[in-house]
């Protein structure tokens, strides 16, 4: 699918992501650029400041974020694939977004999909592991990210919608 742009408006949102167990994940700002029924998209701009459990820094680059009130994952698409990986993706298992008061509030499952130049694959499952056992994930909720993985492996290695990235992140201008 060619890139279409989303409408635009000019309002940010802080994105506020926790652990299960409410403990800081991330927090950053973003520009709102559309709401579509669950969707919610987003883009992070390169420069903006994070804090989170691992500290605090600068998005390193533009992406274009895309959140659902219903789904149990979000997805950041990177405008320019970076590093020696060349990631183009990367997507948070976790339970769905809420936005309200222009506070985009999720909570993070550890579980990542990566989309690399040659590979599409599953990060964090050791700390999954670990966190399932440490913050005591109920059974339903281990099911809707092992789920929630299944599903996004399935679209991202067919490319299939909210992983038909080109469809999401502008072209590239050089
Ligand atoms: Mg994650």
């Amino acid at each position: 699918m060619p890139y279409t742009a989303p409408r635009m408006s000019t309002s940010t949102i802080l994105i506020s992501s926790t652990k299960f167990d409410g403990s800081p994940h991330y927090e950053y700002e973003a520009e709102l650029l559309g709401c579509d029924g669950p969707l919610v998209i987003c883009r992070i701009h390169a420069g903006v400041p994070w804090t989170g459990y691992r500290g605090s820094g600068l998005a390193r680059y533009d992406s274009t974020a895309l959140f659902f009130t219903d789904r149990w994952y979000n997805t950041q698409h990177f405008h320019e694939p970076y590093g020696e990986a060349q990631r183009r993706s990367y997507t948070n298992i976790g339970l769905p977004a809420v936005l309200e008061g222009g506070v985009l509030r999720w909570v993070d499952l550890d579980l990542d999909v990566m989309e690399d130049r040659d590979r599409t694959w599953v990060d964090d499952e050791d700390e999954f592991e670990e966190h399932r056992a440490r913050m005591g994930y109920p059974d339903d909720i281990v099911a809707g990210a092992l789920a929630a993985r299944d599903e996004v492996l399935r679209l991202a290695t067919t490319g299939a919608f909210p992983f038909d990235r080109a469809s999401h992140v502008p072209p590239l201008v050089r």
